[in-house]
């Protein structure tokens, strides 16, 4: 079994006393940002002028340019979209790297498929948490955390790995739990977990429960609440006691369907469509789509995004959400705000 990695197993002396700079300040940056600040760390937000610099001068912080934050740090944790890296990382970032230094991030998509190849005379690790930022701070905040993956892709200072556990200590993912990871099965498996299961698997599933309940004639209301707002109640039954748990709390019957119905929707085919996914993504395949895509102002990306924002479904879900004043207003970035 894995090792996993708790607060009372790091040692924090390697991050003591360093400057850490936090690059971005949106759903991630603003989280490692804060918690690290509440461990007890200097941090400096590196940013462009704009919203965020707003918001990251408003919660208090030091502002300065990337180029000027990496000047002063020791540890860069890069938090950026990953689409944007590259160019900020050659623009800024690279050019005021020192020797020794370590740089850092959330997600190893750049590392890993080439596109930020780091000087061969700094630490490069990675922390990543398994799930969104605003999460990161909310159950930091709570005195819980989210779980991270932490990993050393170089290491030339001898300390990566233990910067990595500090590091990842001081967000508060520690509490959780910690376990080694490389960039590669970080990459591969955060690829594609959000692709068939988080986010595209659950999506898809709960757009074609909605089409189909619909299209047979039922309430869209009636279908929302069956497909979309029960299964946040799901899941928190999936997440605090996995599926035995879940199936305790719903009827036998509920669990009877599940046994005989759950097995024609999501069956060996979808699982053969999962298995090509996972090749299109150890193969780059994926990767050079997504790099291409922005390359070309991302056109597909856009006219998807509209298309999927008129679906039916969000639109009586809006008027159901506004009357139940206890269901959270959307989390947004600042990115998003923006636009
Ligand atoms: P985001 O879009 O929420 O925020 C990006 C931040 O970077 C914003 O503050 C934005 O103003 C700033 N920014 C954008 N372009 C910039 C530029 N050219 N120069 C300076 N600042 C710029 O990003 P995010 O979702 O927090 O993702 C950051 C990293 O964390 C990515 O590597 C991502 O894969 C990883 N990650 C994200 C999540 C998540 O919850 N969103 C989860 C795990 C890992
Ligand atoms: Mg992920
Ligand atoms: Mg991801
Ligand atoms: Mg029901
Ligand atoms: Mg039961
Ligand atoms: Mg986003």
């Amino acid at each position: 079994m894995a090792k996993v990695l708790y607060d009372q197993d790091i040692n924090k002396e390697v991050l003591q006393g360093k400057k850490i700079a936090v690059v971005g300040y949106g759903s991630q940056g603003h989280a490692h940002a804060q918690n690290l600040r509440n461990s007890g760390y200097d941090v400096v937000v590196g940013l462009r002028p704009g919203k965020s610099q707003q918001k990251a001068e408003n919660d208090g912080f030091d502002v300065k340019s990337v180029a000027d934050a990496v000047k002063e740090a020791n540890v860069v944790m890069v938090l950026l979209p990953d689409e944007h890296q590259v160019e900020v990382y050659k623009e800024s970032i690279k050019p005021n790297l020192q020797a020794g230094n370590a740089m850092a991030f959330a997600h190893g998509f750049n590392i890993h498929f080439n596109q930020i190849v780091p000087p061969s005379d700094v630490d490069v690790f990675l922390v990543a948490p398994k799930g969104p930022g605003h999460l990161v701070k909310r159950t930091y905040d709570e005195g819980a955390g989210v779980p991270a993956l932490y990993g050393v892709f170089q290491d030339v200072t001898g300390n990566a790995k233990e910067l990595s556990l500090a590091y990842s200590q001081g967000i508060g993912a520690a509490r959780a739990g910690v376990l080694e990871t490389t960039f590669q099965e970080e990459t591969e498996t955060d690829l594609f977990g959000e692709q068939t299961v988080l986010c595209g698997g659950l999506t898809n599933l709960i757009k074609s429960g909605f089409e189909t309940l619909t299209e047979a004639g039922y309430q869209p209301e009636v279908a929302y609440f069956e497909c979309m707002h029960e299964v946040k109640l799901i899941v928190d039954l999936l997440y605090e006691g996995g599926l035995e748990n879940m199936r305790y709390s719903i009827s036998d019957t509920a669990q009877w369907g599940d046994f005989v119905s759950g097995p024609r929707v999501v069956n060996e085919e979808t699982k053969a469509r999962m298995q090509e996914v996972l090749s299109e993504i150890q193969s780059g395949e994926f990767a050079k789509g997504w790099i291409l895509e922005n390359q070309a102002n991302r056109p597909q990306f856009y006219a998807t995004n509209a298309k999927e924002n008129a679906h039916p479904i969000e639109k009586v879900g809006k008027e159901l959400r506004a009357l139940m004043p206890f269901v959270k207003q959307p989390l947004q970035t600042n990115d998003e705000k923006q636009k």
